[in-house]
Formats: C-alpha cells, structure tokens, sequence
C-alpha cells in the first residue's frame, strides 16, 4: 500500500538510506495516514545513531539528545528523526531507567504504546506492521503492543493516552487492555501533572466524545479529582451531550465539563493541573455565571457584558444555548442588536474620559473614578446618551 507522505519526509529517508542506513516514517503519521487524517508530525525512525544523523544532515537540532531524537530542517521544515531504541527498565513509570540503541525496527517498534502506534512506512517497502495495528485499525480498536499491564507500569500517561485516542478517534479499547488500565489506574499519580493535563485537553476537544465517559467508569478520574469522578458519575450523560454540541473552544469545553462544580472548586483543580492563569480566570468567570440568569433587558446585557467582557459573554451564552436555557433566543436577539449597534459597554467608549471631569473641577482618583461608573450605568441604561454634552451636563448637575 502506498501513503502520501510530504516529499521532503521522503528526501531525508532517502538521504540516510544513500549513507546505508535504514530510515521510516512511524507511528502517529503513519496511523493517520491510514486513517485519512491530516498528522499533526511526521516522525522519522532510523537505524543511524545520533551523531551519524547529524553528520549527514546540515542543519540539526539535539532535542531529545539522550532518547536518540534529534530535530533535523530539512529544506525549511522540521522532522524529528529518532534512533531505533529498547527502553530498559521504568522504576518510576515515568521514565526508561536506559535507552539502549538497536539495529532492528521490531525492536524500536515494540517499545511504541498501542498497535496501532506501532507501525512504520517507506515507500519502497510499504507498511512495515509486526503487531498488526492494521487489523486494529479496521476494527477500531486501542490495544497495548504486547503485555498492557506491564506497558502501563513502564509509563502510567499512555492509559491516558489510551482513552485519548478512543475520544480522538472513535475506537474501544481492548478488554485486555482497559483491564490493564482499571487495575492499574492509581499508577496515574506519578505523572506529571502538565502531561496529565495536556492529554485531558485533548480529550474535551475531541470528537468522539461519547466516549469519554470510560475516563471516569475506568475509575482513572477518580484518582485526579475524587468530586469531578463522582459528579460525571450522576451527571456525566448530560455532560456528554453538551460537549458533543460544543465548538472546539477550549474554554467553553473546561467550563461544560466542569459545570457542576462551583468556581472555587473549579479555580482549584485547574491550579493543581497547572493551568495558566487567563485560563483559569476565564473557567471561572464563565463558571460563576452559569447559573445566574441574566434578566431579560438589553440593559442586563450590557452590563454584564462590561462585567465579565463581551467575549466571555458571547460564551457563557453559547453555553447557555447548548444547555438550552429557555430564555437564550431573546438574549441572543439582545445581544446581537448590542453588538450591531455598538453600544457603549466599557469606559474605553464612554464619551467622557477622566481628564474630561477634571477639567470640571474633579479631583483625580476616587471621585472621578465614582463619577466615570455613574456615568457608564446611565449610558448602560440609555446608549443614546453616550454624547460628550450629554454626560458633561449631567456631570455638570451633579457637581451642583
Ligand atoms: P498525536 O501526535 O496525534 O498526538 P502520536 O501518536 O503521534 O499522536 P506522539 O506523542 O506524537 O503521539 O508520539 C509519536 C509516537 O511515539 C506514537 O505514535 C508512539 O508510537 C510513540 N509514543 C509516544 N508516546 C509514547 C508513550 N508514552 N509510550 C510509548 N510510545 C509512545
Ligand atoms: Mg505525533
């Protein structure tokens, strides 16, 4: 079977197969190119030890040095191309205590985590499939290449990963395999918590989410966060079918996964998964808002629109309208006209600025500062009124 692969993939296969060496693309390319879907990388595997692949090529990068990865540009493009290798005993089921380099592609092979992972391709030779990821393929199936129990000991993240590649691809996992993965599901607390979080996101923005619920059945859940396991447990369905309706944005599908949690609990467990900050910031808001309902007036809108900004508002009611709230058309229509007008909803466009009230005798700092809020409700209240005179003579009033 022939495979499409980009032309400068098949120049630096060619390149180490002219020094005498053997050279593959592999694993997550190779089952994407099968499957029809775009890879996200194209990885090489070599027989050619490191320093061998740099002396080759002219523009190198040392990587992943001490697996045997190194980053080649070939032709303004970059390709990591890794030496055959066996991983030699994983104390801390994070790592390989050694790396051993090898000549032969079965042994590089079956280091790799699922079969469908495991396969390898050049164009001279067709698909090179010892662990036949190809039947897997067809039949849609995440399996461990050889004993799962011992694969998920060696590294505890590819029982994540395991579930993430049925969420992305739509596939069951191996009885063997989630087996495997049910017993030895509290091994997850040695990874790091950036992996671990780097493979959830991947599962909220996947499209096969009816499968996410082993995330949790598996009792893997559980060990990252005891209360979220327990609620996916009751409300998990419900969850599920809101996801699925979900764009692929990464704020609305934390905020639909984590809905039934208040916003503290919600600020914690992102903490502990190491989220960055405006991230945090913006789950929270969103889930802090969730359960208020805004009042139906454009006025409502507005200011919850300067409150929480309008992108932010423009999500929470997507997320409203996935969960069908029974009031989102006339708040949408709200909303809309809002934006079409170009309301005033921030300080930025209000028609008055701090220096404007000085020059009214004000003084810098707080009474300015009260003065320009006072200003923005009433504009908040009637948009027409956002008129330099308008403001100025209310302001004028005031000081009276
Ligand atoms: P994607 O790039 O779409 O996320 P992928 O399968 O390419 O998926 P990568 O993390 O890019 O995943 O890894 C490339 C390949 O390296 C995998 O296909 C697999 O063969 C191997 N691999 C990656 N992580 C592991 C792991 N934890 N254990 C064993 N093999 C792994
Ligand atoms: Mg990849």
């Amino acid at each position: 079977m022939n495979l499409i692969i980009p032309k400068k993939a098949e120049e630096i296969l060619q390149k180490l197969n002219d020094k005498n060496f053997d050279a593959y693309i592999v694993g997550g390319c190779v089952r994407d190119c099968l499957l029809k879907r775009v890879p996200q990388d194209w990885d090489i595997t070599t027989s050619a030890e490191p320093y061998q692949v740099k002396k080759i090529f002219n523009k190198t990068y040392d990587t992943g040095l001490q697996h045997g990865t190194i980053t080649v540009c070939w032709k303004g493009e970059h390709y990591e191309v890794t030496t055959y290798r066996i991983d030699k005993g994983y104390d801390d089921c994070r790592h390989p205590n050694e790396v051993i380099f090898t000549k032969n592609l079965k042994e590089d092979l079956q280091r790799r985590d699922f079969t469908i992972n495991a396969m390898a391709y050049h164009p001279n030779e067709g698909i090179k499939d010892y662990f036949l990821g190809q039947e897997d393929l067809n039949q849609k199936i995440i399996r461990g290449v050889g004993n799962p129990e011992e694969r998920f000991q060696e590294d505890a993240l590819r029982m994540l990963r395991a579930l993430r590649f049925s969420v992305q691809l739509g596939f069951e996992i191996e009885k063997n395999t989630y087996e495997a993965l049910r017993q030895q599901k509290n091994l997850i607390q040695k990874i790091s918590v950036e992996r671990i979080h780097d493979e959830l996101e991947k599962i909220l923005l996947s499209q096969y989410l009816e499968k996410i619920n082993k995330i949790w059945e598996s009792g893997l859940l559980n060990e990252l966060s005891p209360l979220l396991s327990e609620q996916m447990k009751i409300y998990g369905e419900n969850v599920i079918n809101q996801l699925k309706k979900a764009p692929f944005n990464r704020i609305i599908r934390w905020t639909i996964f984590l809905q039934y949690m208040t916003a503290k609990q919600g600020e914690e467990f992102l903490k502990y998964l190491k989220f960055d900050n405006d991230t945090i910031k913006k789950v929270t808001i969103l889930l802090k808002n969730l359960k208020c309902d805004i009042a139906l007036e454009e006025y409502a809108l507005r200011k919850k629109a300067n409150e929480i900004n309008i992108e932010q508002l423009q999500n929470l009611l997507l997320i409203q309208e996935i969960q069908q709230n029974k009031n989102i058309e006339i708040l949408k229509k709200y909303f809309y006209k809002i934006l079409q007008r170009g309301d005033c909803i921030t300080l930025k466009t209000l028609a008055v600025t701090g220096e404007d009230l000085i020059k009214q005798g004000m003084k810098k700092g707080k009474e300015v500062g009260n003065m320009l809020s006072f200003l923005l409700d009433i504009v908040h209240r009637n948009p027409e009124k956002n008129k330099k005179e308008i403001l100025i003579d209310i302001v004028k009033q005031k000081l009276k």
